[in-house]
């Protein structure tokens, strides 16, 4: 394809500002898909992801489009994931585009996250079309917000495109714009091939799915090429692009983006951001930007029926064919048994791995509440990374360091107030904040992660009646005054409750946690002291009175069968029993006490 005719472009969404509907428009709008295949949602392939109404995975669609110049284009529609958690992805997805248009919904405005990725895109260079959409709503207010988005990217709100996503009003005009405005990619036919991965999807029967961005050069089918940044090499078994069914080609140039199947089995071979250039004829520089997946948040996965355990094992192996991102190791904990110690990007990721492990492979979980990475210096000099409360080291410590975010708040402005109260609480500084317009105002905060990734967006959306919206990144880290609190039965610590709090959180956090405990561990033969505790120092405490319970003195002796069976009834209820040292604490008590709510 000559690269003159190629533009290549992302939309910039909010979740529920009609992203999916859009490309679904443009795909029967230039006959892509026919209108009796046209289902609601085309492009959005996953399960999970059509229910949560999230686009968790990007991928590229060709629509060849005839401009009002009579030429035909070929646009290639890269989809960009919608959730803080994916922001790396999402920055691959922009690497691969010249243009993004930004899409708002008409009644609601921008939100955090869009502006968020609207600035990586402006990072990026990327030309900006902004569009409202949904004005065919009656609750639309196009004046309002075009002039808000006007004065954020610094256009004329008469330069604010107007669709309907739904009826298709103004798409056609869209599609042109794109052509005009977009710039062609260019890049170096004769150079050395250079193509950036900016998706990668294991599909059961093609293996590993490869999505490129050509840069420079050509990638050809039967050719051998190369991994930059592990040097691993395979041949090229199938080159295409999506059209939206998987379609092959002679290979891909300059400026195209299409897939690339090299029979790999695992994603983490074929790495978002890593780039490909052939064997014969290497590239000697990598593009820009690659980074290795990194999770930031740890939780503990444990199978509520023990047995479960391998196929656990299996399920997490298998997920990880498809998500570079998920770590995992085997843990024991007294309290739970045999489980995982899983990474994950963010919450979001770790709900969606929940949601399907419980889902497609039909597991009941109980998962510890998640923690963010620590780094401890002691004294004596050893450094110690903890992923694991219980695993805190003990001994002299010269500092604990938390990862910290910058966020992002936007919000009406009557909510100010309660944001900052909400923030503060969170150990949050604020560094500033504007107004968008009259009424709705930007607020930046930096924010200690462990303090965002428990249940900091539920909060700040209970707090402004949902209408503020959340974005951050991490920024590296910070000292703080961390401590451990454990939590012990008669004097025996429950690894799955220790928890790194700041200092001041530490008493709250005891009292809850004993409190808890003793409404949910029934009485014993023997009296159980619930305490919480830092290294040696108590600092709460509960107490669970003791009981006699004799279940054989009901029986006066007489009827041994029935004796049996009592026995033996107790006996199957012991088995969901877990001991804490000489305590029988029931499974559902750890988990009511683990769930958040
Ligand atoms: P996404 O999360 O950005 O992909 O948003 P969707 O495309 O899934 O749209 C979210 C909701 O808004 C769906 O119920 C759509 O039917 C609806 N929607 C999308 N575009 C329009 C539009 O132009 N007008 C109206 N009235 N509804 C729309
Ligand atoms: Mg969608």
């Amino acid at each position: 394809t000559d690269p003159a005719l190629i533009r290549n472009f992302c939309i910039i969404a909010h979740i529920d500002h009609g992203k999916s509907t859009l490309a679904d428009r443009m795909l029967q709008i230039t006959g892509v898909v026919e209108d009796r295949q046209m289902r609601a949602q085309y492009l959005d392939r996953m399960d999970i992801e059509r229910e949560r109404g999230i686009t968790i995975k990007s991928q590229a669609v060709r629509i060849p489009f005839t401009a009002l110049d009579d030429q035909t284009y070929t646009l290639d529609l890269i989809d960009t994931p919608g959730h803080v958690d994916f922001t790396y992805e999402v920055s691959r997805s922009l690497a691969a585009c010249e243009g993004a248009v930004l899409l708002v919904d008409a009644a609601q405005g921008i939100e955090a996250q869009t502006l968020a990725n609207l600035y990586m895109a402006l990072d990026n260079d990327l030309t900006i079309i902004p569009v409202l959409n949904k004005i065919d709503l009656p609750a639309a207010q196009p004046e309002k917000y075009a002039e808000e988005i006007a004065g954020i990217i610094g256009c004329e709100p008469s330069d604010v495109l107007r669709v309907s996503a739904k009826t298709g009003e103004g798409v056609e005009e869209l599609l042109n714009e794109i052509v005009n405005q977009i710039p062609a990619p260019v890049g170096e036919a004769d150079a050395p091939a250079r193509a950036m991965i900016f998706d990668s999807v294991y599909d059961t029967y093609r293996g590993v799915v490869t999505y490129v961005r050509v840069i420079d050069g050509k990638l050809s089918p039967r050719e051998r090429i190369q991994m930059m940044s592990t040097k691993a090499s395979h041949e090229i078994l199938e080159i295409g692009v999506s059209s939206p069914e998987p379609t092959k080609s002679q290979g891909l140039g300059v400026g195209e983006v299409g897939y690339v199947i090299t029979g790999v089995k695992d994603v983490r071979q074929s790495k978002v951001g890593d780039t490909i250039t052939t064997l014969n004829k290497p590239a000697t520089e990598m593009l820009g930007g690659y980074q290795e997946p990194k999770p930031m948040v740890f939780s503990g996965l444990y199978p509520i029926e023990g047995t479960d355990y391998p196929v656990l094992r299996d399920a997490l192996e298998k997920l990880q064919l498809n998500d570079a991102a998920l770590a995992f190791e085997p843990e024991t904990s007294a309290a739970l048994g045999f489980g995982f110690r899983c990474g994950f990007l963010g919450l979001l990721h770790l709900e969606i791995t929940r949601a399907r492990l419980e889902r497609e492979f039909n597991l009941d979980l109980i998962s510890t509440a998640p923690n963010v990475i620590y780094r401890v210096d002691m004294e004596d000099g050893a450094e110690h990374v903890v992923t694991n409360p219980s695993e805190f080291p003990t001994g002299k410590i010269a500092a604990i360091y938390e990862p910290m975010v910058k966020a992002t708040v936007l919000s009406p402005s009557d909510h100010i107030g309660q944001i900052m109260e909400l923030c503060q609480e969170r150990r949050g500084e604020l560094q500033g904040m504007d107004y968008l317009s009259e009424d709705r105002v930007e607020m930046r905060y930096t924010l200690p992660m462990a303090e965002i990734v428990f249940d900091f967006f539920d909060a700040l959306k209970s707090r402004t009646k949902g209408y503020a919206s959340l974005d951050y990144e991490p920024i590296g880290e910070l000292q703080a005054d961390l401590v451990k609190v454990d939590i012990l039965l008669q004097g025996e610590a429950v690894d799955a409750f220790s928890a790194i709090v700041h200092k001041e959180k530490a008493y709250p956090y005891g009292v809850e946690m004993t409190k808890k405990l003793r409404e949910l561990i029934p009485r014993q033969q023997f009296e159980v002291p619930i305490q919480a505790a830092i290294g040696a120092r108590v600092i709460a405490r509960e107490n669970i009175r003791a009981i006699r319970k004799d279940v054989l003195s009901k029986c006066y002796g007489g009827d041994i069968s029935r004796k049996r069976k009592l026995l033996e009834k107790q006996k199957e209820g012991k088995k969901r029993m877990k001991m804490v040292g000489r305590v029988e604490v029931p499974q559902e008590a750890f988990i009511s006490a683990l769930s958040t709510d």
